[in-house]
């Protein structure tokens, strides 16, 4: 599933291409026919990322929303328009680029009270400036679930994914069971920093880039690692592989049902 940074960049890209311009809307495959006429030939005003969600506002107070999901994806180009291929959910003409949105989880039109609602359920989003971490502490400090899971739940951290997840604890060398009441607010400071900062970096480069310099291939001399989710990490998916600090097999299990993967040395 794509995490918080990417859905920012769509934001961005999204605002860059359409917003300040009244926009076509329609549904190829007809699932999203009514909220696609209720949008049609407004302008859309701005777009917005928070955590997962992505939110286009148009004007007259109308908001799309969208989730991805694990399937969901956007294609885009420039004119002229191609016959839809597949399930398009979603296709959505400017003045110079269309966009076509297929298999999301979510993509629904919003009045205010339930943007708001959707907010409201959210935890603080690390790439955003009104973040409030310190939200987010009340919470993980009351429980005493595994900071593994307290960092997916996206009421807690909104935009928080399992890459993310995995990485921060191995950076911080926390056992990813470490419970959230035994995360006071400097520990929990410098998880929120770094996290906040890994993931303004994947913004900018567009993928999940996680080691530090002393372990880069370039530093290490080893090759590159090959992934489709491409970028260097320490342990996702690394499962049996060394350590690129200690040398120790890569640790998986199942947590909270999804994959948690640790150094059992550096993460003691
Ligand atoms: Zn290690």
């Amino acid at each position: 599933m794509p995490e918080g940074h990417t859905i920012h960049r769509l934001a961005t890209r999204h605002r860059e291409l359409f917003a300040g311009h009244p926009v076509r809307l329609a549904s190829p495959q007809g699932r999203f026919a009514s909220g696609a006429a209720l949008l049609d030939g407004r302008v859309l005003r701005d777009t917005e990322a928070y955590g997962k969600h992505l939110l286009h506002h148009y004007e007259g107070d109308r908001t799309l929303h969208v989730h991805l999901g694990l399937y969901g994806k956007f294609t885009e180009g420039e004119p002229p328009l191609p016959e839809p291929v597949g399930q398009v959910r979603m296709r959505m003409i400017g003045p110079a680029h269309w966009l076509d949105l297929r298999g999301p989880t979510a993509c629904e039109v919003l009045e205010p009270p339930a943007v708001e609602a959707l907010r409201a359920r959210l935890g603080a989003d690390p790439l955003r400036d009104d973040a409030d971490p310190a939200r987010s502490h009340t919470r993980i400090r009351s429980s005493t679930k595994p900071l593994f899971a307290l960092l997916l739940d996206q009421s807690i951290v909104a935009g928080c994914g399992l890459i993310y997840a995995n990485e921060v604890l191995f950076r911080a060398g926390l056992s990813p069971l470490t419970p959230g009441t035994a995360i006071d607010r400097e520990g929990w400071t410098a998880l929120w920093d770094d996290l906040r900062a890994l993931m303004k970096e994947g913004v900018a480069r567009g993928r999940i880039d996680t080691v530090h310099t002393q372990h880069t291939p370039e530093a290490m001399r080893r090759a590159p690692r090959v992934d489709r989710h491409g970028g260097e990490v320490y342990v996702y998916r690394r499962f049996g592989q060394p350590c690129l600090v200690c040398g120790t097999d890569v640790a998986r299990g199942p947590l909270a049902g999804r994959n948690l993967y640790w150094c059992p040395v550096c993460q003691k």
